[in-house]
């Protein structure tokens, strides 16, 4: 895949995140020969990201409204390191169109769609009505932003219970509350109001008709501008609190006709948006009765890309470089073929004994697998301090195989030959999960992991 024409237009890449995506972006972009600049916080200096980065520059203080979030210290990094390209990774400003707007300002490259594009796709409320224009079905709803109780108990009668409240700038499995019936809604309504005021700035809300054993299917796509193709879907139904935990290629479920269909409707949404660079549009797929739903899409790289990387054989955040850097896509959809099946694993530093409380803490022992078909994804190393103030991911164990069989088994041994100490992680979990039956027969929807946690905590089980 790695082509020998390197990017041209981006000199220099300033890495606006942490983590294992900060590595990974940084081994993307020395495959390309582009020089890099680690931006992180006073927490992590020590971190591997800062190891591996040509450069480094501190943005602040650990908190990450000072520093992964903190857009003038992200801006003064950019001009102090003479970098002309910033990638947001996920999670922090990757979704923050005034930051990828701040960067266009400075004459400098963001690695991902316009401002324009994730403004419009980051309002939830307004992607549902892109989508429908764009003949996309989406989940049955109210048409748009809900700012009082009276016009969502009345958007709610056409909606129907069950019903989600989702706060229109919501993500990350935050802002999204049940409501059974009209009570539950006039009660549930006004708190969503002001958690999403306060954690998102934004306290707009919708409601979408809650989908029971639903499975989530997202379709990954590539655009340069102009055309847009998919490397097909991912299906990630095992969830904890709304939040992925297990990620996997293909869906198990779909047939090649369903297949097609779901991921010619996000081709043709992308084309209509004109979308440049990764992004992934996500769907619930209802199984009874055959029906798929939009429901949002991520303008960024996801925590899960790297199966859609294993089945391709397509480096995504190489082809987002290559994108920003102004190469058109090169790439037509008879040439992406799907290839076998592949897994991944998120281990977290959370304790599943302890309702999964963080655990952070300093890594002695690591070793991970180093089979055929084992890909880890991480930023730890031996003597690491995990600092308590981010996100829990540690780690993500990939594993490809020919068919699905063959990837959970390899999965199984991957497993077995992790070892981590030093904090309580999700690994053992994963270990326990491998071995239900159901997963094997990929006889799951999204409540399927909460029952079974439940079952566990009833069993007296650690
Ligand atoms: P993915 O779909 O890539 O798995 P997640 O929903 O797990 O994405 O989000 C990836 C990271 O980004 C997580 O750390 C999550 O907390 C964070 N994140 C995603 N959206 C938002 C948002 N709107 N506000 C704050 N954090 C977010
Ligand atoms: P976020 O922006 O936080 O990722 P999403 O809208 O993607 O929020 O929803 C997160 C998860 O919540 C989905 O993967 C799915 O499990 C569940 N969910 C979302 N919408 C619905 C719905 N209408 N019915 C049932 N479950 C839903
Ligand atoms: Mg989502």
């Amino acid at each position: 895949m790695t082509r020998t024409i390197s990017t041209q237009a981006i000199s220099k890449l300033l890495v606006a995140n942490r983590g294992e995506i900060a590595v990974r972006i940084i081994r993307a972009a020395k495959a390309l020969g582009i020089p890099t600049v680690a931006a992180c916080s006073e927490a992590d200096v020590d971190s591997m990201a800062a190891r591996l980065a040509d450069e480094v520059q501190v943005l602040g203080p650990a908190r990450a409204d000072q520093s992964y979030l903190n857009v003038q210290a992200l801006l003064g990094a950019l001009q102090a390191s003479g970098a002309n390209a910033v990638h947001p990774g996920y999670g922090f400003l990757s979704e923050n169109a005034e930051f990828a707007a701040a960067v266009e300002a400075t004459g400098a490259i963001f690695v991902g769609p316009s401002p324009d594009t994730i403004r419009r796709m980051g309002d939830k409320a307004e992607a549902r009505r892109t989508a429908q224009a764009a003949g996309v079905p989406v989940v049955p709803g109210s048409p748009g932003e809900l700012f009082e109780l009276d016009m969502a108990l009345q958007a709610a009668e056409a909606v129907g219970f069950p019903l989600l409240i989702k706060a229109s700038a919501g993500g990350g499995g935050r802002g999204i509350r049940l409501a059974e019936n009209a009570s539950q809604l006039a009660e549930e309504f006004p708190r969503a109001q002001r958690e999403a005021q306060t954690a998102f700035g934004n306290g707009a809300l919708y409601l979408e008709r809650f989908i029971g054993k639903a499975r989530h299917i997202e379709v990954q796509v590539l655009g340069d501008g102009k055309h847009a193709v998919h490397l097909f879907e991912r299906e990630c139904s095992l969830q904890r609190r709304r939040q992925k935990i297990f990620e996997e290629a293909p869906s198990p479920v779909l047939n090649n006709l369903q297949r097609e269909t779901l991921c010619a409707s996000a081709v043709r949404l992308s084309e209509a948006l004109g979308y440049r660079g990764a992004g992934t549009l996500e769907y619930l797929y209802d199984e009874a009765s055959g029906e798929f739903f939009f429901i949002e899409m991520n303008t960024r790289i996801q925590v899960e890309h790297p199966v859609s990387e294993l089945v391709t054989g397509i480096d995504l955040v190489q082809a987002q470089l290559r994108i920003a850097g102004g190469e058109p896509l090169g790439l037509r959809q008879s040439d992406i073929r799907l290839n076998g099946a592949a897994l991944q694993m998120r281990i977290n530093a959370e304790d599943p004994a302890r309702d999964f409380f963080p655990s952070p803490g300093v890594v002695q022992e690591l070793i991970w697998p180093q089979e055929a078909g084992v890909r880890v994804d991480s930023h730890l190393y031996p003597g690491y301090r995990v600092p308590p103030y981010y996100d829990s991911l540690l780690a993500k164990l990939i594993v490809h195989g020919r068919d699905r069989g063959e990837a959970l088994a390899r999965a199984r041994i991957a497993l077995e030959h992790c070892t981590l100490s030093g904090m309580a992680s999700t690994l053992g979990l994963h270990r326990e999960l491998l071995a239900e039956p159901w997963l094997h027969h990929a006889d799951f929807h999204t409540g399927t992991l909460e029952t079974w946690l439940a079952a566990r905590r009833m069993g007296g089980a650690a």
